[in-house]
């Protein structure tokens, strides 16, 4: 049993403002119910996401630039469920970190692994677009 042991909350940034400009994303987050969860598949890991499906569309492409694998949205519960049983839990955990997407936000209810699994990846998917980008614009950017 380890009910009573409190967990340790991710610390590393507990100011962090989260700004989420986005109503759809924000009505999303404000009520998590079961018709708003979403499901990103990743490299094996299935993760649920609240958000919009716009800002969802997004994060997904953008873990997408990060992986070799595919990278699926699904809108409903995947067959297999969720294979994580700390993930399957997380939904459940009031405190849920949101990724700032564009101008939305997006909830990942997934265990703190692998939440930050995600993160990682969603971060280099950030690089790889601006990378991308620069390279495109580069020979233009002079005025
Ligand atoms: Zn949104
Ligand atoms: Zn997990």
């Amino acid at each position: 049993m380890d009910d009573g042991t409190p967990l340790q909350s991710a610390s590393d940034s507990p100011d962090e403002k989260q700004v989420v400009r986005c109503a759809a994303c924000e009505s999303a987050l404000r009520s998590p119910g079961r018709g708003s969860l979403s499901f990103l598949l990743l490299d094996g890991l299935t993760v649920p996401l609240v958000g919009c499906d716009d800002h969802l569309e997004e994060f997904r492409a953008l873990c997408g630039l990060a992986t070799d694998g595919p990278a699926d949205l699904l809108d409903h519960r995947p067959a297999g469920g969720v294979n994580c049983p700390s993930c399957r839990h997380a939904p459940q955990q009031p405190r849920q970190r949101v990724i700032p997407v564009g101008n939305g936000g997006l909830a990942v209810l997934a265990c703190e692994t692998h939440q930050s699994d995600v993160f990682s990846r969603f971060r280099t998917g950030l690089r790889v677009r601006e990378h991308l980008t620069d390279s495109i614009d580069a020979a233009s950017t002079d005025p």
